[in-house]
């Protein structure tokens, strides 16, 4: 059976030619960047060209990038660096409810160091409000962290608005972008951003590598004690084939992004259309346009997210849903609760993320294949049946 993959949030098979780029890396080219010798120098610089290309992304320059592990990393090195260099001028940071794990409980962490967080609400569509921003503000804050677009129903922050509040109050601003960049065309001098976090594996390049901006003239603390590496801010020796694969990712996403952008959104549309056309008591989540070009999220009322998953992936259909299973029960997704669905509407999403070689018959194969499923899972649902 040929698999249809739309889960391309949760990450992205590698592009053919960032696997490549990095194949030398891991035999010919094995050298130790802080070496003297040649071997060493051809790793460093194929580090520096890498950096370049990872900056170019975002409008950044090289020297304002640091790679790290992966966004986890980048989200935890940004907030737990930015709270621990300014804590003597404040203990507050701001950010919002719907952020990935990797910023909610790096927050979480920071409280139990004795940080206060504002978690801020959002809206419907899961917008935070600058104007919610600029309230939470007191003179005892010195971060803001608001993501760039929300992993799970794909909303666009207002982020450019929020920067300006930021440096309005004289704050540090902060955003993962991990589900942007290479997507969308950013800059971090327009977003009005100090830090920004991303992820190799979500733009078609390897697994385990991320980097952080962190704008010119910024200092943080380093929670990676060792060598010199990375300007001695992160240490330990260099993961050279990653990096050069994410530099060659970085550099695929410049080429054709508004094109493939223009395509994914044309894609994700016909697949929303045919969902709330196709299967009754359906509802978009997120908002229809101010949304990532390649996310679909709904819910689909009296039929378990779990089950359409499980029952999809014996199609071949791989997709996903917000909420997460503990030993006992299923968590309904935290970013849909926030957004104002109940506990048990929650509990019926379904996300479907689109990438480079998602296709028009594969879009329409999974409206099949989805009706059917769903038809089926209600046909059994004593949910259902009560509630007729
Ligand atoms: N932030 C967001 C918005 C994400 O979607 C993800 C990955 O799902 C991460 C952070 C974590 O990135 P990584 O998997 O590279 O640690």
């Amino acid at each position: 059976m040929k698999r249809i993959y739309l889960d391309y949030a949760a990450t992205t098979p590698t592009h053919p030619e960032v696997i490549k780029a990095m194949l030398p890396y891991f035999n010919d080219v094995f050298g130790n960047p802080s070496g003297i010798y040649s071997y060493g120098q051809e790793s460093k610089q194929a580090l520096a060209e890498a950096r370049d290309m990872v900056a170019a992304l975002i409008g950044a320059d090289s020297e304002e990038a640091v790679f790290t592990s992966g966004g986890t990393e980048a989200d935890n090195f940004a907030i737990k660096g930015m709270a621990f260099a300014n804590e003597n001028k404040g203990d507050h940071v701001i950010t919002s409810s719907i952020e990935h794990h990797a910023v909610i409980e790096t927050c979480k962490f920071l409280e139990r160091k004795g940080f206060r967080i504002t978690y801020l609400p959002v809206d419907e569509y899961g917008f935070v409000d600058p104007g919610d921003v600029k309230k939470a503000i007191t003179n005892k804050t010195i971060l803001i962290s608001v993501m760039h677009a929300n992993n799970e129903v794909g909303t666009i922050e207002p982020i450019a608005e929020i920067g300006k509040i930021a440096k309005e109050g004289g704050i540090y601003f902060h955003t993962d972008a991990v589900q942007t960049v290479g997507h969308l065309r950013l800059d971090v001098k327009e977003l009005g951003v100090d830090l920004l976090s991303m992820s190799a594996h979500k733009l078609y390049g390897p697994k385990g590598i991320g980097a952080l901006y962190i704008r010119k003239g910024i200092e943080l603390v380093s929670f990676v004690h060792g060598g010199e590496q990375e300007r001695k801010l992160r240490a330990g020796t260099e993961n050279v084939p990653g990096i050069v694969g994410f530099g060659r990712a970085a550099e695929l996403a410049q080429q054709g992004m508004r094109e493939e952008a223009q395509r994914l959104t044309y894609l994700r549309d016909k697949l929303i259309k045919g969902i709330l056309e196709r299967i009754d008591n359906t509802h978009l989540n997120g908002h229809p346009l101010r949304r990532l070009p390649n996310n679909v999220n709904v819910s689909v009322d009296f039929v378990e997210g779990e089950s359409m998953l499980l029952n999809l992936d014996l199609e071949g259909i791989c997709a996903s849903t917000g909420s997460a299973c503990s030993s006992s029960s299923l968590e309904p997704s935290h970013v849909l609760l926030a957004m104002g669905l109940s506990h048990e509407q929650a509990l019926t999403s379904l996300r479907l993320t689109l990438g480079k070689w998602t296709t028009q018959e594969e879009i329409e194969q999974v409206l099949d294949v989805l009706s059917r499923v769903v038809a089926n899972l209600r046909g059994m649902s004593p949910f259902l049946k009560s509630n007729r």
